[in-house]
């Protein structure tokens, strides 16, 4: 990818009154209830003219408050393989490790080991 192409896919939206640049890699909210972390992958517009991310209408997703902090300040958590969140809980050594499927939001894999040891601790 050059340069030029990431500034034409760069784009400035003005979302409660604060201009947010949303680029190519940000994680923004969508989903049925927009409380999913979605990866921004393509910036569009449809022959409406209208914003479309990843080919879906801009309004159909929600821009976390600061795009630049992303998951790991996240007091909420959404686990991005099912629909399972929670909030971070301190003590917890895999704070974002999904309890109910065994995804780790961090590593960005599965870890079933992790998981069983969180079961065996919290059972
Ligand atoms: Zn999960």
């Amino acid at each position: 990818m050059n340069i030029r192409k990431i500034i034409r896919e760069e784009l400035k939206v003005i979302f409660d009154d604060t201009t947010i640049s949303i680029k190519i890699g940000d994680k923004i909210l969508g989903g049925k209830f927009k409380n999913k972390k979605i990866e921004v992958k393509k910036i569009s517009t449809n022959d409406k003219g209208d914003i479309t991310i990843n080919d879906k209408p801009f309004l159909r997703f929600r821009i976390p408050k600061n795009v630049e902090e992303g998951k790991a300040t996240d007091s909420h958590i959404n686990c991005e393989n099912c629909e399972w969140h929670w909030d971070r809980e301190k003590e917890d050594k895999n704070p974002l490790l999904c309890h109910k499927c065994g995804y780790d939001n961090e590593k960005n894999k599965f870890d079933y080991k992790a998981l069983d040891k969180w079961k065996e601790q919290n059972s």
